[in-house]
Formats: C-alpha cells, structure tokens, sequence
C-alpha cells in the first residue's frame, strides 16, 4: 500500500530526478522544441519540494492537489497545464484515501491521464507524454486487475512507460511545438513522453526502494540519430 510519506517521498524523488535529468530533456526538446522542457520539469518540482518542506500536507489527496496548483503557477509552456491537470485529477481519485493499493493507483493514474486527454486533446500516435501515459495506465491496470502484487504492477507500469516513450522516435509530431516541424520531427524522442515516463520510473523506485540503474531517458534517441 502506498501511504501520505510515501507520495511525498516520490513527489521530492522527481524533484532530484528532473534536476538529474534537466539537460537531457531540454535537449530533447531542443530538437524538435524550443529547449525548454528540462527547465520546465526542473523549475516545477523544485517548487514542489519546496513546498513540501514548508510542511507535510494533511492527506495523499491534499498533496498532490499542492502539487498540481504549483505545477500550474511554476511551469510555463505546454507541460505546466498538462502536468498540472495530471496531478489535479490524480488528487480526486485520491481524494478521502489513506492508502492506495494496486488498483487504487491504477485508477489514479488513470483519471490524471484521461485529464491530460481531455486538456490537450491528443491520441496515441500523436508523440506526446500520452504515447508513454496512456500504454503505462493500461499496463498498471491489467497488472493490478490479475492480482499482481504493487511491485509488479510498478514494474509493468513502467516497462509500458519506457517503450511508449521510446516508440514516440519514429512519429510525426500532430500536437504541441513539434507539430510546426512536420515530417522533421521523426528521429527524436518526444521530451514530454520521456518526463512521463520519468514520472513511472521514479514511482517504482520510491514505492518498492528499488532503483533501475537508471538508464539514459534519451539514449534511444540518440542511438537512432546515429544510425540516419
Ligand atoms: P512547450 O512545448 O510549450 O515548450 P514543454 O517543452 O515544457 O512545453 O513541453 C513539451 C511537451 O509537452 C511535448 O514533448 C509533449 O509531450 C507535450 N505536449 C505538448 N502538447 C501536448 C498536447 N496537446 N497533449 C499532450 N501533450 C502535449
Ligand atoms: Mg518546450
């Protein structure tokens, strides 16, 4: 079960994990962006660590709900409202819970996913974080509902992240900045898609205290780069 100290535990985890990877984003987001999303993740949850050391919040609902409005207010561009909304719609579902469970988290990152749909109106397919968001959820969901333990459906969760995100490489961005490049956009990793799953990965390790050797985010995208 996931309790209040461990939400607030992954909250400052991504803190250290977009600080660690601010440059890697931002230089994904150089090519087919405008250079910014390291900055964007790194500012946002430098606020939201900052926060969180004014005090633990009183509830799982009410930390992530602190989070979203200084998401909102921290994070300029796409990625603040999106990231924002995710958060905000992730606090509902938590909303009267003092643990989450399996499936509980499940239809928590569900309902922050279907907020990011709604906001910004894109598809699988598009290359955005909801190429890496939406395979994860469903990942999570059919690991919880075959009674797999929260390690599992962690891992499950995350795998799915990790190969969404990668699979944004071969696409032509429809949404956001990168859809101005067109067919240019092919051959890069979508940024947003690898915050996200950022996002899974730092949730596993702060939940199960297991950490993944940390591979590069944006290696697949280099690799394929190389090979043009
Ligand atoms: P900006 O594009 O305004 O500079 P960021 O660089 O912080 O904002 O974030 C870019 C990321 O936001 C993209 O890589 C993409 O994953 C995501 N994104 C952009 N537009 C959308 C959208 N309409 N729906 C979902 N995600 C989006
Ligand atoms: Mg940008």
């Amino acid at each position: 079960m996931v309790n209040l100290q461990m939400v607030a535990a992954w909250l400052r985890a991504l803190q250290r994990v977009y600080a660690e990877n601010r440059e890697e984003l931002t230089r994904l987001d150089a090519d087919i962006g405008d250079g910014d999303h390291g900055i964007n993740m790194d500012r946002g949850f430098t606020a939201v660590a900052a926060e969180l050391d004014g005090g633990t919040p009183a509830s799982i609902g009410q930390a992530l709900k602190a989070a979203a409005m200084t998401l909102l207010r921290t994070v300029g561009g796409a990625a603040g409202p999106l990231y924002g909304t995710f958060f905000l719609r992730a606090a509902s579902a938590a909303e009267g819970k003092e643990s989450l469970g399996p499936g509980e988290l499940a239809a928590l990152f569900r309902l922050g996913l279907e907020g990011v749909k709604q906001r910004g109106q894109a598809q699988v397919g598009d290359k955005t974080m909801v190429d890496c968001l939406q395979p994860a959820v469903e990942a999570l969901e059919q690991a919880a509902s075959a009674g797999r333990d929260l390690q599992a459906v962690l891992a499950a969760g995350e795998a799915a992240a990790e190969a969404g995100a990668r699979a944004t490489v071969p696409l032509v961005a429809r949404k956001g900045r990168a859809s101005y490049l067109g067919e240019r956009s092919i051959g890069h990793q979508d940024p947003g898609a690898t915050s996200a799953w950022l996002l899974l990965r730092t949730a596993r390790e702060s939940w199960t205290g297991e950490s993944s050797g940390n591979s590069a985010p944006g290696a697949a995208a280099r690799h394929s780069e190389a090979g043009r």
